[in-house]
């Protein structure tokens, strides 16, 4: 792998956790930073895995979580996930990565709970991200994503591209139905 080359594990339903960290911790040792790992909030794990990632000196891309999971396994409840949304991000700003330009990402649409955090798009005051960027998918609240430049937030799209762009257009699609759109054409 490139030194260079920022590479981020996403996270998929509560089943895979375990064998997602696992593999985590591998590439962690081998590649450092710039490797990153998924953590979804709604999960109630999710403060000590953070711990965890974090002691390792690892990097982290904070998001709500996509799959459905039981009341066992994660916050069922709207108000309680972006509750936990709205708490991590404190304890990722206190602690930052040591090598330069590399931040902790909070992936997010959420433009409402990104103010609450300084890292909204309508603030007028320089931003507060300190250790902290934003990502956001391909398509979505793009009206948003000019205004994060230039409050000059840390800021990235990602897009779906490769081999296995289909299974991953599919997962979105479940999330949503709405990402329809991105198929059958965009305003
Ligand atoms: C960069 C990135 C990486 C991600 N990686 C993972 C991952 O590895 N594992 C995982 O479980 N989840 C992942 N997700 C998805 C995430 O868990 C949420 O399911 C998703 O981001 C929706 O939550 P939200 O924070 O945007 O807030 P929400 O409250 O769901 O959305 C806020 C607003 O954004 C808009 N919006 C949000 N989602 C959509 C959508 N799909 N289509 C159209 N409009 C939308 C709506 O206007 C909505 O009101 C990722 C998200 C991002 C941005």
């Amino acid at each position: 792998m490139g030194a260079q080359v920022p590479l981020w594990l996403d996270m998929e339903d509560a089943t895979y956790v375990d064998r997602t960290l696992d593999l985590y911790r591998r590439l962690l040792l081998r590649a450092g930073p710039r490797v990153g790992i998924c953590l979804q909030a709604y999960l109630h794990r999710t403060p000590m895995d953070l711990e965890e990632v974090l002691a390792a000196a690892g990097r982290i891309r904070l998001v709500k979580g996509a799959y459905r999971a039981s009341a066992a396994h994660a916050l069922q409840d709207r108000a309680a996930v972006d509750g936990a949304f709205l708490v991590l991000p404190e304890r990722l700003a206190r602690e930052p990565l040591t090598e330069p330009g590399l931040r902790h990402v909070l992936g997010t649409h959420d433009l409402g709970l990104l103010e609450r955090l300084g890292l909204g798009p309508a603030g007028n005051s320089p931003p507060e991200s300190g250790p902290l960027s934003v990502q956001m998918l391909y398509g979505i609240q793009e009206d948003a994503w000019d205004a994060l430049v230039r409050r000059d937030i840390p800021f990235r799209v990602l897009i779906s591209y490769g081999a296995h762009w289909y299974p991953w257009f599919m997962r979105r699609l479940a999330e949503r139905t709405s990402n329809l759109r991105f198929v059958l054409g965009r305003k």
